[in-house]
């Protein structure tokens, strides 16, 4: 790991979503922490003063609970702002003239990806980029070919080494968990793999749309908008092989070596959907076959998870918004004592956390039955966690790329994707409020060995009220 801390935090695309929604809420957390010590620069195009600058980072952390005057009054010390073109050399003079005596800045480029050519090259040119990390923001690419080449330009700069690919996801304290859950019990061992597990079923569901994002959404869809990313991530959490050590290359290559081992996906594997009403949104083609909604079967060829199908989903106006896992075990040899489900264990990442055990107890009575209980290890509603972003920034500014997607981890994504992306399948309409098409259900069958039913939510729970 490259040790040294960065001394100087740069935001390109400052007057941006990004910036305003999940930036300035991160550094400003660390300011009150007495996390931050470096001064914090804004680039972009809009023509604004200081002040501007400093104004939109208030409006951004004021709403939060807990604002303080007098942390705000440090952070905004902290700001600067410069404007111009992303790709003019006199911005990336101002950049280094404001760059003083900082050996090892960070560039985080919050920009559009059409945009990181020039600005990567710029950097390198004006000297901005000596002794400097760059963080860059998902999408990574469009598929393999351009996740490749997204690389080599960045490689024409920056070492490998200097390169962090943030995917938040990465940072969340519920996926993290997922990690210790695994490796930190040893009861769990035993069953974790085929001759236990039936099925792992991955859920991320979101009631809203595409909230006036309509164009962004055209670009990407659900496949590569979180399939080849996130829930991806969650899979190779659950999947991998235990890490020789905790430090980050030996995390990351046992996540990537699951990637590999992740069979491409076939037409037949995969089901695309689309809400009734997403053609009418903003920014939308009237005959767009964009995804909102895909379920996939995959399988992973590992001598532990041999013929065990993850099937992961992920759509948008679903009737609820979670995410969440179930791995599902195989039936007792005594089926009565356990009829219709049989334990599980199920982890929620967001919005709340939970881990669960779906075990069986005997019901009161004459009868010898199995009722499904659940034994919680983990619930509680979103707390003080620090926020993904505030974790990641921290530790890109220490050179710790644990929580950072690799090279190596994009490409075998993108990989397992690649032959289903585009108009390889047809898309279906489902309401929304509805669980998707009705041709997602069918994903499961003729799967031998997975006797539960595919999407399968924990007895006696509903799905709204979860
Ligand atoms: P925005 O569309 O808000 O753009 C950021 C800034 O880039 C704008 O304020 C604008 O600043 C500049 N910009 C926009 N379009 C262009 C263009 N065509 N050429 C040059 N500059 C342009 O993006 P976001 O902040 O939403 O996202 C930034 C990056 O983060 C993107 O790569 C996005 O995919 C990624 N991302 C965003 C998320 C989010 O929640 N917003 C979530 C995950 C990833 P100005 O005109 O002042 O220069």
């Amino acid at each position: 790991m490259n040790v040294h801390h960065s001394d100087a935090l740069v935001f390109f695309g400052a007057t941006g979503d990004l910036i305003y929604k999940k930036i300035f809420p991160a550094l400003y957390a660390m300011e009150r922490r007495g996390h931050l010590q470096a001064p914090v620069i804004g680039v972009a195009r809009s023509d604004w003063t200081i002040e501007q600058f400093r104004a939109r980072a208030r409006a951004s952390v004021e709403k939060h609970d807990g604002f303080d005057e007098a942390v705000f009054a440090k952070f905004q010390e902290r700001l600067r702002y410069i404007s111009g073109d992303y790709g003019a050399p006199a911005t990336h003079a101002a950049l280094r003239k404001e760059l003083g005596d900082a050996a090892h800045p960070l560039h985080y480029l919050a920009i559009p990806p059409s945009v990181f050519e020039k600005v990567v090259e710029r950097l390198g040119q004006s000297g901005c980029a000596r002794g400097a990390r760059v963080i860059i923001e998902k999408p990574f690419g469009r598929d393999l070919s351009s996740a490749q080449a997204l690389s080599a330009t960045l490689h024409t700069v920056f070492d490998e080494s200097c390169v962090f690919r943030i995917d938040h996801y990465l940072g969340k304290e519920s996926v993290q968990n997922l990690l210790v859950f695994r490796f930190a019990n040893t009861f769990l061992e035993p069953f974790w793999n085929r001759t236990y597990v039936e099925s792992v079923q991955i859920t991320m569901a979101e009631k809203f749309g595409v909230e006036g994002r309509g164009s962004f959404y055209e670009e990407s869809g659900a496949i590569r908008d979180v399939i080849q990313n996130h829930l991806l991530q969650v899979v190779g959490f659950l999947a991998m092989e235990s890490p020789t050590k905790t430090n980050h290359e030996a995390i990351r290559d046992e996540q990537v070596k699951v990637f590999k081992m992740i069979r491409p996906l076939k037409p037949e594997d995969i089901v695309r959907g689309q809400f009734r009403g997403y053609r009418e949104e903003e920014g939308v083609a009237r005959d767009s076959k964009v995804e909102t909604f895909a379920a996939a079967r995959l399988r992973i060829d590992s001598p532990r998870w041999d013929g065990v199908p993850f099937f992961i989903r992920a759509g948008k106006c679903l009737p609820t918004t979670m995410t969440e896992v179930l791995v599902m075990l195989k039936p007792p040899a005594i089926g009565k004592l356990c009829a219709g489900q049989a334990n599980y264990v199920r982890f929620r990442l967001s919005p709340d956390v939970t881990i669960a055990i779906g075990a069986r107890v005997k019901r009161p009575g004459e009868e010898l039955i199995g009722d499904l209980t659940e034994l919680k290890v983990v619930n509680h509603p979103r707390g003080d966690e620090m926020d993904a972003y505030e974790r990641l920034l921290s530790d890109a500014i220490v050179g710790d790329g644990t929580l950072f997607a690799s090279q190596g981890g994009v490409e075998a994504a993108w990989a397992v994707v690649q032959p289903v992306l585009g108009l390889v399948t047809p898309v279906h309409d489902y309401e929304p409020g509805t669980w998707g098409p009705s041709e997602a259900e069918k994903l499961g069958a003729g799967i031998c060995g997975c006797q539960s039913p595919v999407w399968l939510l924990p007895d006696g729970e509903d799905e709204e009220s979860k």
